[in-house]
């Protein structure tokens, strides 16, 4: 009998033709959460990402689930321990979303330097009007080269943000309780070779990551705490800067929307909210930050190698 798949986040093409040439079904119907449980019998196996909320009810009701796969990387949206207490296995595709985010995190950045932002929202109606006004606004720009980047959180994504911006000119320095130190290989453009240029980053304390940035990007997994609170802002430099395209809450909302008012900070980047959608919306209204709803990993890349990623580990579930 042909097995069931429910890619109820949608699955990118190439991957379902690929799945679907081996003899799966897969059915991309999008289900309501509430829904779920009483259809879910009919299926082996469910794809989700960060949509779908996989906890125990769902669990319990896929009755034929042998398989949970979350294409991307945060398995935050599973309830893991439930999953491995009906054997049912979750695999996910963690490297696969990783340049993606990354360059989001350039393109906030570049755009809080240059108030990209503001100039996006009032030129539409007003660029005639305020033309003068946005140019004065904008005066101050900053460029990105010779800054430093500080990176809580040196893993995947990490890395990749550190490879780009030395490409950029731009001195990085890291924080991650779980590594020392990490090989930085320039290996970005064919005509690079990656073992002449390659760069060792020693990462240093919280601290000194805090104290030294002119802008602060993380890269941590999603936790119960914030990792950047008050306390630690009141170390950053003034007029600097925070990027959160990792997950809502590693940075406290509240305290980084004081910090951008008072003038403390000058610019943050948000791709990531404590709660989706926002219902803390102040930080939706301040003119130095940039926004952006959940999407770093929402290119066509990254979604077709996800895609295929995913598809090879489920017809290797099932042929082994
Ligand atoms: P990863 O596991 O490769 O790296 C995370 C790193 O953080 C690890 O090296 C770990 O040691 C370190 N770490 C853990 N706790 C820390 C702490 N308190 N302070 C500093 N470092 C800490 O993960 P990744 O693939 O690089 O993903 C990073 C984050 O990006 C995750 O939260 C993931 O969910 C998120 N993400 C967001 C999007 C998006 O759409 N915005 C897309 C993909 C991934």
């Amino acid at each position: 009998m042909s097995i069931r798949i429910l890619a109820n986040d949608g699955i990118d093409k190439a991957g379902k033709v690929k799945l679907e040439s081996q003899g799966f079904i897969v059915d991309t119907n999008r289900i309501e959460q509430a829904d779920l449980p009483s259809k879910l019998h009919d299926y082996d196996v469910l794809l989700v990402r960060s949509a779908t909320k996989v906890n125990k009810e769902i669990l319990d009701a896929g009755s034929n689930l042998k398989l949970v796969g979350r294409a991307g990387v945060g398995l935050d949206n599973v309830d893991l321990v439930h999953a491995a207490e009906k054997n049912i296995k979750v695999i996910n595709t963690p490297s696969a979303s990783s340049t993606s985010v990354a360059e989001l995190v350039f393109a906030h950045l570049f755009s809080v330097c240059r108030m990209l932002q503001v100039s996006n929202r009032i030129m539409p109606a007003e660029g005639n009007a305020k033309f003068n006004e946005l140019k004065k606004l904008a005066a101050n720009g900053t460029e990105l080269k010779s800054k430093t980047l500080g990176i809580l959180g040196f893993g995947r994504i990490g890395q990749e943000v550190a490879r780009m911006a030395i490409g950029l000119g731009m001195n990085v320095v890291a924080f991650d309780p779980y590594l020392e130190k990490a090989d930085i290989k320039l290996s970005i453009h064919p005509a690079i070779s990656s073992d002449k240029y390659s760069f060792t980053i020693n990462t240093v304390s919280k601290e000194e990551v805090l104290k030294q940035s002119d802008f602060i990007t993380l890269h941590v997994p999603g936790g119960k705490e914030a990792v950047i609170g008050k306390n630690e802002i009141a170390l950053m430099k003034d007029g600097s800067g925070i990027i959160n395209c990792a997950r809502g809450g590693v940075v406290n909302e509240q305290d980084l929307v004081e910090a951008l008012k008072s003038g403390k900070l000058a610019y943050a980047g948000v791709d990531v909210f404590e709660k989706e959608p926002p219902v803390y919306e102040d930080i939706l209204k301040l003119d130095n930050v940039s926004l952006s709803a959940h999407i770093g990993a929402s290119t066509k890349e990254a979604q077709q190698r996800i895609g295929e990623e995913m598809s090879d580990l489920i017809i290797s579930f099932f042929k082994s």
